[in-house]
C-alpha cells in the first residue's frame, strides 16, 4: 500500500512548501522509490486558468491539459514524473464535483453538508488515481489558520485515521524568524503554528523549519519539547542558492532517514549523484549569456517560473550562466534602446493587447539586426504579425484576440480542431475557464528545417495553452517572406512552428516548451537558443 505524507505549511506563505515536497520526492527517488506529488488548493476558482499572472504566477499545464498550480511545475522538473489532472485539485473543483453530483440525484434524500460530503470528495480525490506508488506526497496550499484551508486538514486529519497512522507522516513547513535586536531565532511562531495544527487534531511528525541562517542545537530542542516532536525531526531548511541543492542539503539534514525511519523502511542510501553533478555545474559556469524576456509581468517573475527553469536547464547543458534581462513590453519606445547588447530575446506567451507595441518593436529588432529570437506561443503569432505587418506590408494585419473586426486577420480564434477522436468546437463569446487548447499535441516538422534537426525528430509532442492560431489563408504568402510553417499539427490543418530561412535562429512555437524542461533533461529549443545567443557573442568578438 501507498505511504502518504502530507505537507501543510504554517506562520507564513511562501515558504517553499512546493519545493519541499518536490526535493524530498527527489530524495526518496533517489533511494529507489516510485514517489507521485499532488497538490491542494484552498481557493474558490476551479483551476488557476482564468486568474491573473499577478494573482498567481504561472499557469502550469499538464499533458492531459489541466491548468495547474505552478508547483507541479516543480514536482516535475524534480522528478521527471509527468503530472496528471488528477494531481491537483481546489476547493472551487471539490465542490463543482459535488454539487454537480446533488444535481444528479446522487445523495438522494440527504443533507448535502460540508462535512461528510465535501470531506469525503477531498479524501476520494487523495487516495484516487493511485496504482503502485510507494510515496504520495500531496501539497496543502494556503497557511494553517486560513479559514479556507480547514476542510483540506480535515480531510487529511481524518485520512491519518482510515489509512492507519501508521501509513500517513505529516510534515510541518514553519519559519524561523531571526530577530536582529535578540541575536536569535525564534521559535514561538512555530510553537503557535503547531498548536493550530493540533487544534484541528493534527500532529505533526516532523518539522521542517526555514531559516536564514543555521538553526542552534538548543533551538530545535526545544521546538522538539514544545511541539511533542523528536529533536533529531526537527529539520533545518535554510535558504540556499539554488532551489536544485534541496535534495542534496534536505538529505543531510536526515529529511529522508526520518521519513524512512518513521514508516519503518529499510531502504538502501539515496543515489543523489544527478543532483550532485547539476549542482556543481551551476555553481561552475565557464561562461556567461544574457537574454532578454520581453514580457508584460515582468514585477512578478513567478509569472515566468518554467521559462525561468528552463533556461537555468539550457545554461547547465552548455555550462554558462543565462543572465535574463527582464524587458517591460509596456515601454515600448525605449525597447530597442534596453535590447542593446543582449544575445538573445524571448517574447513569451501573453494574453490581450498590453504590451503588444513593445514585444512586436522587440521582435523587429531581433528580427532586422539577426539576434536569436525565440517566439513561445503569443511570441511566435506576434512573430508572424510583425512579419506580415513589415516585411509584406500589411500594416493593417492583426490577431482578432487584440482587434475583432480586423479585416486581416492573420491570427484568429480556433473554432475547431480534434482532440484525440473528439471534434472540438468553440465561439466567440464562450466560457473563458478550462477552454482553450489545453495539454500535449503531435507536431509533425520538415525533416530539412532547424526545428527538426534541433528535437532530432520528426514527430514531437508538446503542451499547449491557446485560443488563436495562425489563418492558414495566409500560410503561403507569408511563406514568400522567407518565415516557412515548419511544424503543422499532424492532419495539417494547425500551424505549430515557424522559422525564418535567412536568420541565424529565429523560432517561434505555437505551444510552451518550457513546461517539460527538467535539469536533468534540457528542452533541446532552449539548449539550442543559448547556444546560438553564446555564438552570436563569438562571432561579434571575433569581429572586433
Ligand atoms: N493569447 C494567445 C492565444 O490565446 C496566446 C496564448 C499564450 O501565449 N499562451 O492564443
Amino acid at each position: 500500500m501507498s505511504k502518504f505524507i502530507f505537507v501543510t505549511g504554517g506562520v507564513v506563505s511562501s515558504l517553499g512548501k512546493g519545493l519541499a515536497a518536490s526535493a524530498l520526492a527527489a530524495i526518496l527517488q533517489a533511494r529507489g522509490f516510485k514517489v507521485r506529488l499532488r497538490k491542494l488548493d484552498p481557493y474558490l476558482n476551479v483551476d488557476p486558468g482564468t486568474m491573473s499572472p499577478y494573482q498567481h504566477g504561472e499557469v502550469f499545464v499538464t499533458d492531459d491539459g489541466a491548468e495547474a498550480d505552478l508547483d507541479l511545475g516543480h514536482y516535475e522538473r524534480f522528478t521527471g514524473v509527468s503530472a496528471k489532472k488528477t494531481d491537483s485539485v481546489t476547493t472551487g473543483k471539490i465542490y463543482a464535483s459535488v454539487l454537480t453530483k446533488e444535481r444528479r440525484g446522487d445523495y438522494l434524500g440527504a443533507t448535502v453538508q460540508v462535512v461528510p460530503h465535501i470531506i469525503d470528495e477531498i479524501k476520494a480525490f487523495i487516495t484516487n488515481d493511485i496504482t503502485d506508488e510507494d510515496f504520495v506526497i500531496c501539497e496543502i496550499g494556503g497557511t494553517v489558520g486560513d479559514i479556507e484551508s480547514l476542510p483540506f486538514l480535515e480531510a487529511i486529519r481524518q485520512l491519518g485515521n482510515d489509512l492507519n497512522r501508521d501509513n500517513v507522516l505529516y510534515i510541518h513547513v514553519t519559519l524561523l524568524p531571526y530577530i536582529a535586536a535578540a541575536g536569535e531565532i525564534k521559535t514561538k511562531p512555530t510553537q503557535h503554528s503547531v498548536k493550530e495544527l493540533l487544534s484541528v487534531g493534527i500532529q505533526p511528525d516532523i518539522l521542517l523549519c526555514r531559516a536564514d541562517r543555521p538553526i542552534p542545537e538548543e533551538a530545535r530542542r526545544k521546538l522538539g519539547l514544545f511541539c511533542n516532536v523528536k529533536a533529531e525531526r526537527v529539520i533545518e531548511a535554510s535558504d540556499l542558492s539554488s532551489i536544485y541543492e534541496a535534495p542534496l542539503v534536505y538529505h543531510e539534514h536526515g529529511l529522508d532517514k526520518e521519513v524512512c525511519k518513521y514508516f519503518k523502511i529499510d531502504a538502501p542510501a539515496p543515489d543523489l549523484s544527478t543532483w550532485q553533478e547539476i549542482v556543481r555545474r551551476i555553481h561552475s559556469p565557464e561562461g556567461m549569456v544574457t537574454i532578454a524576456i520581453v514580457g508584460k509581468y515582468v514585477q512578478l517573475l513567478d509569472a515566468y517560473k518554467s521559462i525561468i527553469q528552463a533556461f537555468c536547464h539550457a545554461g547547465i547543458a552548455n555550462n554558462v550562466k543565462v543572465n535574463l534581462k527582464w524587458i517591460d513590453a509596456e515601454q515600448a519606445d525605449i525597447i530597442q534602446e534596453q535590447l542593446r547588447g543582449v544575445q538573445g530575446i524571448l517574447v513569451p506567451g501573453g494574453f490581450g493587447g498590453r504590451g503588444v507595441n513593445g514585444k512586436l518593436a522587440a521582435i523587429k529588432f531581433a528580427r532586422e539586426n539577426s539576434i536569436p529570437y525565440f517566439g513561445i506561443c503569443f511570441g511566435m503569432q506576434l512573430a508572424v504579425l510583425e512579419t506580415v505587418r513589415n516585411v509584406l506590408g500589411i500594416k493593417e494585419a492583426n490577431s482578432t484576440e487584440l482587434d475583432p473586426t480586423t479585416k486581416e486577420p492573420v491570427i484568429g480564434l480556433m473554432s475547431e480542431w480534434m482532440d484525440g477522436d473528439t471534434l472540438q468546437k468553440r465561439q466567440v463569446n464562450g466560457d473563458l475557464g478550462g477552454t482553450m487548447r489545453l495539454g500535449a499535441y503531435d507536431c509533425k516538422l520538415l525533416p530539412d528545417s532547424k526545428v527538426a534537426r534541433v528535437y532530432g525528430a520528426p514527430l514531437i509532442s508538446e503542451r499547449h495553452r491557446h485560443r488563436y492560431e495562425v489563418n492558414t489563408a495566409y500560410l503561403k504568402q507569408i511563406e514568400t517572406t522567407g518565415l516557412r510553417f515548419v511544424g503543422m499539427s499532424p492532419e495539417g490543418d494547425l500551424p505549430e512552428v515557424v522559422e525564418h530561412a535567412d536568420h541565424p535562429w529565429f523560432i517561434g512555437v505555437q505551444f510552451h516548451p518550457e513546461f517539460k524542461s527538467r535539469p536533468f533533461s534540457p528542452h533541446p529549443l532552449f539548449v539550442s537558443f543559448v547556444q546560438a545567443a553564446l555564438e552570436r557573442f563569438l562571432e561579434k568578438d571575433n569581429n572586433k
